[in-house]
């Protein structure tokens, strides 16, 4: 059989909640799981080098059986092999092609050329479309909200503010209308000029300063998109929300909100540990739906 030549066309990004595509490759994993892809997909797959939003819960149906999908994964194909959420490169890495693996449990009947319709469950997509929003906000909330903790230059966000996410974040976990972001504050951000030390007495007046600033774009409404250089999976996505401040941007694989109407409020809580020698910096995002 041949392996995935080609990008699966992914259609996401637009909010899309169900596909009508053709089967072209088929591979059982061993574990009893078969991994089905498709030539395009409205499926959102979790991607093991960053995997923040978790995949999209729905089914797949094939000559009129519709089987659950189990779990949806990236998966690479370099035309030797298919790497099913281990591929050894970076989503997008050129020469390979990255493809959506839904995994079902009996793949009896579902075979390449196939005609297959994807169906997405509407709520956890939109929960979690809610809190990926709100996570990507929060991070430029918190980055405004630390500035005054730079005693240096430091790289900074779409909206010019010390990018303290960027440079520290370890986790990301998107979470049903939430996110939970694990921040590292360790030797190498102190020497970049992040004044950790001052941080746990200012932590009160570090969220309400970003929730404010939450609060405000909440208001405003703005549109949110998805900009593409192309439909594949494997091409860079970023996510775009129009603040009245200017358009800002941050690169992004997951699934959003089209306007921040559609939410009620963003809060974010933070607390400081102490882990393995290094300040850790723990923020919980939760979104209101409207
Ligand atoms: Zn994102």
């Amino acid at each position: 059989m041949s392996l995935p030549h080609a990008d699966t066309i992914v259609t996401y990004p637009d909010g899309d909640l169900a596909s009508t595509g053709t089967v072209v490759h088929v591979e059982p994993l061993g574990d009893g799981r078969t991994a089905v892809v498709l030539d395009r997909t409205a499926f959102h797959p979790v991607d093991p080098v960053w995997p923040d939003q978790p995949a999209d819960v729905g089914t797949l149906t094939v000559n009129g059986v519709e089987h659950p999908v189990l779990d949806a994964v990236v998966g690479a194909s370099d035309g030797n092999a298919l790497y099913v959420g281990d591929a050894p490169v970076r989503t997008g890495t050129d020469g390979w092609a990255f493809v959506v693996c839904h995994l079902v449990a009996h793949a009896t009947g579902i075979e390449p050329g196939a005609e297959a319709t994807v169906t997405v469950e509407p709520d956890a997509r939109g929960a979690f479309s809610a809190g990926h929003t709100a996570c990507h906000l929060a991070s430029l909330a918190l980055n405004e909200a630390l500035s005054g903790l730079w005693t240096k230059e430091a790289p900074t966000d779409g909206r010019g503010n010390p990018n303290f996410d960027q440079l520290a974040i370890t986790e990301s976990r998107i979470l049903p209308d939430g996110s939970l972001d694990t921040y590292r504050i360790g030797k190498s951000l102190r020497k970049k000029g992040f004044a950790a030390a001052e941080l746990p007495g200012r932590l009160a007046e570090v969220s309400a300063a970003a929730n404010a600033l939450l609060a405000g774009w909440v208001a405003s409404g703005a549109p949110v998109s998805i900009v593409r250089t192309g439909d594949g999976l494997g091409e860079r996505r970023t996510w775009r929300c129009e603040l009245a401040d200017g358009a800002v941007e941050i690169p992004c694989g997951g699934t959003h909100l089209h306007a921040l109407t559609q939410l009620a409020g963003i809060r974010v809580e933070l607390e400081t540990a102490e882990a393995e020698g290094a300040l850790e910096l723990r923020m919980r995002t939760e979104a209101a739906p409207a």
